[in-house]
């Protein structure tokens, strides 16, 4: 073996800090991978792991020897604040496999999310990062992130370039691994890179940060014009954050890697006064249920509805009843549901059998959840599954996702897949594997922020997506936040915002 030795590791969760707290079986359902199955896992065709551990591993197999040492990547759907315990427990298995490389790597890489909070942390990719540096020293480091990251002081300072996602969907996971790699590879042939960072009083509605088009899409390609047009500028990320992560540090952030300090300064600037002079156009722009209702019944073209507010993507529980409970009464036919975070009816659904019919009773057991309104409605089992579904298009392709056990009901002219795991409904996969033709719906109704957009676009463009006002944990209403933590004034809560 030869080749420097490089250590791979991450932590990887969206925290909500309005969502019920995280535990160890959010993350074990997902991917929580140690040692040689991390690294067997991001060379497997499907694997567990989002894209950049796998594009990170497949560049540095690509571009030269190298020797990978593994230590341990946890990843978990979006959710409340990881349970302090759980984290101290992860830091400390980390510690004890970074003790084990002193001395013997060249250099780390670490898959961070960004937007992570512990019941206690407000930064534990911070943490993480501190462990990583005090463990292994100075030795080149570097990271990649969710362009939904709130990304602290430490974030940037704590390794020598700072990778985030480009694409909203994130489409660019496997891409900016394998940046990650070539980004290594400078460094450890002995180049040295400089950071700028700089934080704004934006802190945007999720609905407002496409990036196909509209204000983040237009600073996003701005800096990447000017990296293409300059070699000393390294990596240009331009972060939105995430707003229900309730931080001291939210904010759109511009964080400019470089060889230059005086060439990365002066770009985090421009980056940051083009994202202040759109500073009106970060808005939400949703449309009431009512009128989302009368669209369902009188459309001529087949439209896809979002759920924005219970988004699992950004720690909703999936499982709010308002856009079901409205169709549902106003008879629209023709409607597909997906996917709804049930346990107590999937599991029941799966003792009945195909082909039963009963009364569908969702959120019988929601106890202290005030979005989870109890709705009730006659239906039949059409379909069932235990949920392993090969991801087919959008976040989830290529990967194996596991939805738990899996119904397809029908409630008059409305099917409802059920699942008993939560996740969000981002490809249409989690749908098409129940038997269920989704160009032949007259209107797909999914529990998702904007994923589904990478998933279902072969079936709906952006003008046939509608973003529906209802109750939730991930509403874009801001304003409807008790926010602890945020700092004020900020956009586009408080009109009186300055720089
Ligand atoms: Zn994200």
């Amino acid at each position: 073996m030869s080749g420097p030795r490089i250590a791979l590791l991450g932590f990887s969760i969206e925290c909500n800090r309005f969502a019920p707290p995280a535990g160890p079986e959010d993350f074990s359902t997902r991917c929580w991978l140690r040692g040689d199955a991390l690294l067997s896992d991001a060379r497997s065709d499907a694997p567990q792991a989002l894209g950049e551990m796998p594009g990170f591993v497949a560049r540095m197999d690509e571009t030269g020897p190298w020797q990978p040492r593994p230590l341990m990547l946890a990843m978990a759907e979006p959710n409340g604040p990881v349970d302090h315990a759980l984290f101290l427990s992860m830091m400390e298995e980390w510690r004890e496999r970074l003790r084990t490389l002193r001395g013997q790597v060249e250099g780390a890489y670490a898959v961070l999310h960004g937007a992570g909070l512990t019941t206690v942390l407000d930064d534990p990719e911070g943490a993480l990062q501190a462990l990583v540096r005090s463990e292994l020293g100075e030795v080149p480091f570097i990271c990649s992130y969710d362009l939904h990251a709130n990304v602290s002081d430490s974030n940037v300072a704590l390794n020598d370039a700072f990778v985030g996602y480009r694409t909203n969907p994130h489409l660019d996971m496997r891409e900016r691994g394998a940046e990650s790699a070539d980004l290594l590879r400078r460094l450890l042939a002995g180049e040295r890179f400089l950071r700028a960072h700089r934080r704004l009083p934006i802190v945007a509605p999720t609905v407002s940060l496409l990036t196909a088009q509209g204000p983040y899409a237009e600073v996003i390609n701005l800096g990447q014009e000017r990296a293409a047009a300059d070699p000393r500028i390294v990596n240009v990320s331009v972060m939105a954050g995430f707003a229900y992560g309730d931080t001291p540090f939210n904010g759109l952030c511009a964080v400019v890697t470089a060889t230059h300090q005086g060439a990365a300064d002066a770009l985090a600037d421009e980056l940051a006064a083009a994202s202040w002079e759109r500073r009106h156009r970060f808005v939400a722009a949703l449309t009431s249920l009512e009128e989302a209702t009368r669209r369902a019944l009188a459309s001529d073209v087949p439209l896809a509805f979002a759920d924005v507010a219970d988004n699992p993507g950004g720690g909703g529980r999936g499982n709010t009843m308002w856009i079901l409970e409205a169709f549902h009464r106003a008879g629209v036919e023709g409607a597909v549901f997906g996917v709804i975070h049930d346990p107590a009816l999937a599991i029941e659904a799966h003792r009945l059998g195909t082909g039963a019919r009963f009364e569908a009773r969702f959120n019988r057991d929601s106890g202290q959840d005030p979005f989870a309104r109890p709705f009730a409605a006659e239906a039949e089992v059409v379909a069932l599954s235990d949920g392993r579904v090969a991801g087919r298009r959008g976040i989830f392709k290529g990967t194996t996702m596991q939805l738990g056990r899996t119904a397809r009901l029908r409630l008059g002219g409305i099917e409802v897949v059920v699942i008993e795991g939560r996740t969000q409904c981002a490809d249409p996969a989690f749908l098409e594997h129940l038997g269920i033709d989704i160009g032949a719906a007259r209107c797909v109704v999914v529990k998702s922020r904007g994923h589904f957009r990478g998933g279902f676009d072969e079936f709906f463009d952006h003008e046939r997506i509608v973003e529906v006002d209802a109750p939730g944990l991930t509403s874009p209403i801001l304003s409807r936040f008790p926010w602890q933590k945020l700092p004020r004034p900020v956009l586009p809560l408080d009109s009186e915002t300055t720089r």
